[in-house]
């Protein structure tokens, strides 16, 4: 029987991205959330199409190109239908597509965090090796997420990759999650090693 527990974490972001935009009715910079709505409008045939943002205080909207003047046959029809039913999967995707143009996009620490053991047991584990499915941006940093999830303090994550026990890469632990970080935590000889690969497969017992 193999020691080694092998884990996949998939992270979904609670929040989408949220652009900070000049708000003419509050008269200062304000973040706007998006509202899952799709405009779109079809001038003969070219569609321009937006994703609907709202200013968090006021609700005043912005409109987010997705299509500029698009040739109608040019347009995938499944996608066309898409945008036209504001389809929730797609408008969360755009959502969390990467900005073209140069603005301050805030970006959020909440997510759920759905784990699954892809092989190995939790007792007795000598090493766990975590591998992390980020399918959307967040600003989440990895020892933020580790010490969460493992409920273990950052102090305790910073002193065990310090010790050789933790690493993670591509990267490091301060730097924001993205998708196909590996994390690889020894545990022989670790006093609480039971519980850190129980926490790691996200089951109670
Ligand atoms: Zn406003």
């Amino acid at each position: 029987m193999s020691d080694v527990l092998c884990v996949q974490w998939t992270i979904i972001p609670a929040n989408a991205p949220e652009p900070w935009l000049n708000c003419n009715r509050c008269r200062s910079t304000m973040p706007f959330r998006t509202s899952g709505k799709i405009r779109v409008n079809a001038n003969g045939k070219r569609v321009d199409a937006w994703l609907i943002y709202k200013c968090t205080s006021c609700d005043n909207t912005w409109n987010r190109p997705i299509l500029e003047r698009r040739h109608v046959s040019t347009i995938e029809p499944h996608l066309l239908a898409s945008l036209q039913a504001s389809d929730p999967e797609l408008s969360r995707r755009l959502a969390f597509e990467e900005w073209r143009r140069k603005l301050k996009v805030e970006h959020f620490d909440g997510v759920t965090v759905r784990k699954k053991v892809v092989s190995g047991n939790a007792r007795p584990a000598a090493r766990v090796e975590i591998a992390c499915v980020v399918p959307e941006t967040t600003g989440l940093r990895v020892d933020r997420l580790v010490a969460s999830e493992l409920r273990l303090s950052r102090s305790r994550i910073q002193s065990m990759q310090n010790a050789g026990l933790l690493a993670a890469w591509p990267g490091d632990l301060s730097r924001p999650l993205r998708d196909g970080l590996r994390v690889r935590i020894e545990l022989h000889g670790v006093h609480d090693g039971d519980e850190i690969a129980l926490a790691a497969t996200g089951r109670e017992t």
